[in-house]
């Protein structure tokens, strides 16, 4: 009932040439496949990325956009500037800019309005901290990241990721049980929040997924692809991550 989606986050990382290597080797790979697949680089090369990938059925998307439409906030690029550029999706709510840029719940929950305005599908991300976690506050945790970011959202052109802090960039990967776990707890909480959508809507696993450990993660029930980092500036094991969808 649902599709699956991979998602490329490149962060600060990528180049032309990359865009190029990328659309070279999916070259016919994504001919007969119904998982979607899609690369967020750097914003400034969404408009090339779109030309280059899109002949390969590969999608783009932004890393961040800015909380507002227009005016005076030197450095921002708008959700809709984004579209403009040929972006299908926006990451909201990374643990990294939350942690690094200081971007709060609210600030959040108006980049999910401003992304929704402009037609595109926020990926929106929640994750626990190891402390969190060994505190045992997990759910509570992912509950109060769900209410505050999605408290005006619109949930049928939504996507979850669930990347806990602890598996980003580490190499330390949440086991497919720990996974699972805190995936069904989301698809319970958007049962509760919006039923209609709770069946369909994709929720993605985010943390150190690699070639070797995509399969067995998105082989669990509730798990619908992953989004993935450091793996998916190599096309080679970006692809492996897609077989695995
Ligand atoms: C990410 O940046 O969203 C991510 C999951 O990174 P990595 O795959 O490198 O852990």
């Amino acid at each position: 009932m649902r599709t699956s989606l991979v998602i490329a986050n490149w962060k600060l990382n990528g180049d032309l040439a990359l865009v190029k290597e990328m659309a070279t080797h999916f070259a016919g790979l994504l001919k007969d496949t119904t998982t979607t697949v899609v690369v967020c680089p750097p914003a400034v090369y969404l408009k090339a990325a779109e030309i280059a990938l899109a002949p390969v059925n590969i999608k783009v998307g932004a890393q961040n956009c800015a909380a507002h439409t227009d005016g005076a906030f030197t450095g921002e690029i708008s959700a809709q500037m984004m579209r403009e550029c040929g972006a299908s999706y926006v990451l909201v709510g990374h643990s990294e800019r939350r942690a690094i840029f200081g971007e709060s719940d609210d600030v959040l929950a108006e980049k999910i309005a401003r992304v929704q305005e402009s037609e595109l599908t926020p990926v929106f991300c929640v994750g626990e901290t190891l402390e969190e976690r060994e505190a045992d506050a997990v759910e509570s945790v992912i509950e109060a990241q769900l209410n505050a970011g999605l408290a005006q959202a619109d949930f049928s052109n939504l996507v979850i990721a669930y990347e806990p802090v602890w598996a980003i960039g580490t190499g330390k990967t949440a086991s497919p049980e720990q996974a699972q776990e805190v995936h069904a707890m989301i698809r319970r909480w958007l049962r509760d929040k919006a039923p209609e959508q709770a069946d369909t809507l994709q929720i993605l696993y985010g943390g150190s997924v690699k070639a070797d450990n995509a399969d067995t993660l998105f082989n669990q029930p509730d798990i619908d692809g992953g989004l993935v980092g450091g793996a998916s500036l190599s096309p080679e094991q970006f692809d492996a991550i897609c077989k695995a969808a």
